[in-house]
């Protein structure tokens, strides 16, 4: 009886793995077909802004990519990102994920030059892509195509990715420090890093993990490495924006902190760029009390 429980538990694990690569690959499949013809519209850019606390002004946007079915449900990035490096499609796709970041933020400078002349559009990059031989040149072309400053845009690489392959790293992280692109290290406290890569590449912006902002009230821990990486990226003259901010108590808190800028749903949901505009009118985001 053991042994037929055993075959029924294979079967269903093997049931569910034939799922899993089904639907990879139909994802896979999907994807494909939206890159290749973008008309289709259902891949679009959501824009979350990062604010500065003292003022409430926007200092940026994240952009964050949405996938959009016909049928209206929406697939989140964390389903089909790693379908789409395991597939090497996110070369494609994260060439469009710039195109359009920097079409977007290009229109706002359009609208209203002066408001938005000192934003940036921050950009998520996927190890995958840093192995692409003409990355540089490729986002170096968008930025002319789009008539943008470097300035305007910024890099967002997980420490992970930081670690993979130090040296190819180190040589990209150069190439943009040149250029003037920021780099920016994303869910900053979770992956596995050595500190030392802070001073060996050319890093401007630390994002503090959300589960360390989410709990920062609540737990000891989480509170006291919150206040270490504020105070080291300080001291290695870093800027450091607060990831996930909910409440208008973490925000207080993390201003009390020494941090600078944060993002989050109290400020606002990322957004889709139609919306931008009314947002801009309505800084400063949340007023942030006076004595
Ligand atoms: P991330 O880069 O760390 O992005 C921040 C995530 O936190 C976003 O999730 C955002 O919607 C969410 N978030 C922002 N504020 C709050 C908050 O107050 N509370 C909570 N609970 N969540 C908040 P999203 O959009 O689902 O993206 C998830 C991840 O997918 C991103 O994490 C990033 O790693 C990846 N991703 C998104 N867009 C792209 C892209 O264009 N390219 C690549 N390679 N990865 C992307
Ligand atoms: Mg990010
Ligand atoms: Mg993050
Ligand atoms: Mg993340």
């Amino acid at each position: 009886q053991a042994k037929l429980q055993g075959g029924d538990q294979i079967a269903a694990f093997k049931k569910a793995l034939h799922t899993q690569a089904f639907e990879a690959l139909s994802l896979e499949n999907q994807l494909r077909k939206n890159l290749r013809d973008p008309a289709q519209q259902e891949l679009f850019l959501a824009f979350q802004p990062i604010v500065d606390l003292g003022s409430g002004e926007i200092a940026g946007f994240e952009a964050l990519i949405r996938w959009r079915l016909a049928d209206g449900t929406v697939i989140p990035p964390n389903r089909f990102i790693p379908v789409a490096e395991q597939s090497g499609l996110i070369q494609p796709l994260g060439k469009w994920v710039l195109d359009s970041a920097c079409a977007a933020l290009a229109a706002l400078r359009a609208n209203d030059p002066n408001a938005v002349d000192h934003m940036h559009v921050n950009v998520n990059v996927s190890a995958r892509q840093l192995e692409q031989h003409d990355f540089v040149r490729e986002i170096n072309e968008l930025l002319l195509i789009h008539n943008l400053p470097a300035q305007t845009l910024r890099l967002e690489l997980t420490e992970t990715v930081l670690m993979e392959n130090a040296a190819q790293v180190q040589n990209f992280l150069g190439q943009l420090q040149e250029i003037g692109i920021g780099v920016a290290v994303d869910d900053f406290g979770t992956g596995y890093s050595s500190l030392s890569y802070l001073h060996r590449f050319s890093i401007n912006t630390l994002k503090i993990d959300l589960s360390f902002v989410q709990s920062v009230l609540t737990n000891e821990h989480s509170k006291a490495i919150t206040q270490a990486i504020i105070d080291m990226a300080q001291s290695l003259n870093k800027t450091v924006v607060a990831e996930g901010i909910e409440t208008q108590e973490q925000a207080a808190l993390i201003a009390a902190m020494g941090c600078r800028y944060a993002q989050g749903f109290l400020f606002s949901y990322p957004l889709e760029k139609e919306a931008l505009p009314q947002l801009l009118d309505q800084q400063p985001l949340v007023p942030t009390p006076r004595e």
